[in-house]
């Protein structure tokens, strides 16, 4: 019987921090389809020490991640496994968003998934610089070349974490050539504890 212990819909193009408790699980899933979903974890007792992207591909030896897989710290320590994935398809090897991809006239207030992170860590002491790179739900970008989603309305993945951890999602506000749907959409963010 699954508990839920927090509940919460993030509009399109914006950010949330979550505070989640060893052997809890964070569900997130695409509402409205085609949204991609930039992820970051560091540990709640020492935020030097955070999900990485670089060590857990090299773990893998693969871009590819799906459930049962787990995502590494820095140190090499399993931190959150990959319980159900409806989607399959995700990203290991871009950067967030920021705001030098919106140089463009009429653009320079365009939202980020780097600001949406700034934003949103503040108040856990993590600056702008020190954001690393995120895991990408839902990112449909085989051999660096960034295409549309594949993901539909209501995918998600269930995120089972081994140790308390503060997380930020940023339902990612990138919205040229047809990414995210052209239109980025909202998300929800389900955190609940299972006996
Ligand atoms: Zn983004």
């Amino acid at each position: 019987m699954a508990k839920i212990i927090f509940d919460e819909k993030v509009a399109g193009g914006y950010g949330k921090s979550v505070h989640i408790v060893k052997g809890q699980y964070l569900t997130i899933i695409d509402l409205e389809g085609k949204q991609i979903v930039d992820f970051l974890a560091f540990a709640a007792d020492d935020i030097t020490k955070y999900m990485s992207v670089s060590h857990t591909r090299s773990t893998y030896d693969t871009y590819d991640l799906t459930t049962g897989d787990y995502m590494y710290t820095v140190n090499h320590e399993p931190m959150i496994q990959i319980v159900e994935d409806t989607c399959g398809v995700h990203d290991m090897s871009f950067p967030c968003c920021n705001q030098y991809m919106f140089k463009n006239p009429g653009m320079e207030s365009h939202r980020s998934c780097q600001e949406n992170f700034t934003e949103s860590l503040s108040e856990y002491g993590v600056e702008g610089y020190m954001i690393p790179d995120p895991f990408h739900f839902f990112q449909n970008s085989p051999n660096m070349k960034l295409l549309p989603n594949h993901s539909k309305p209501g995918d998600y993945v269930k995120l089972k974490f081994l140790m308390d951890a503060v997380v930020a999602v940023s339902a990612c506000p990138y919205d040229i050539k047809g990414i995210n749907g052209g239109t980025p959409s909202s998300i929800q963010l389900t955190i609940t504890e299972e006996s």
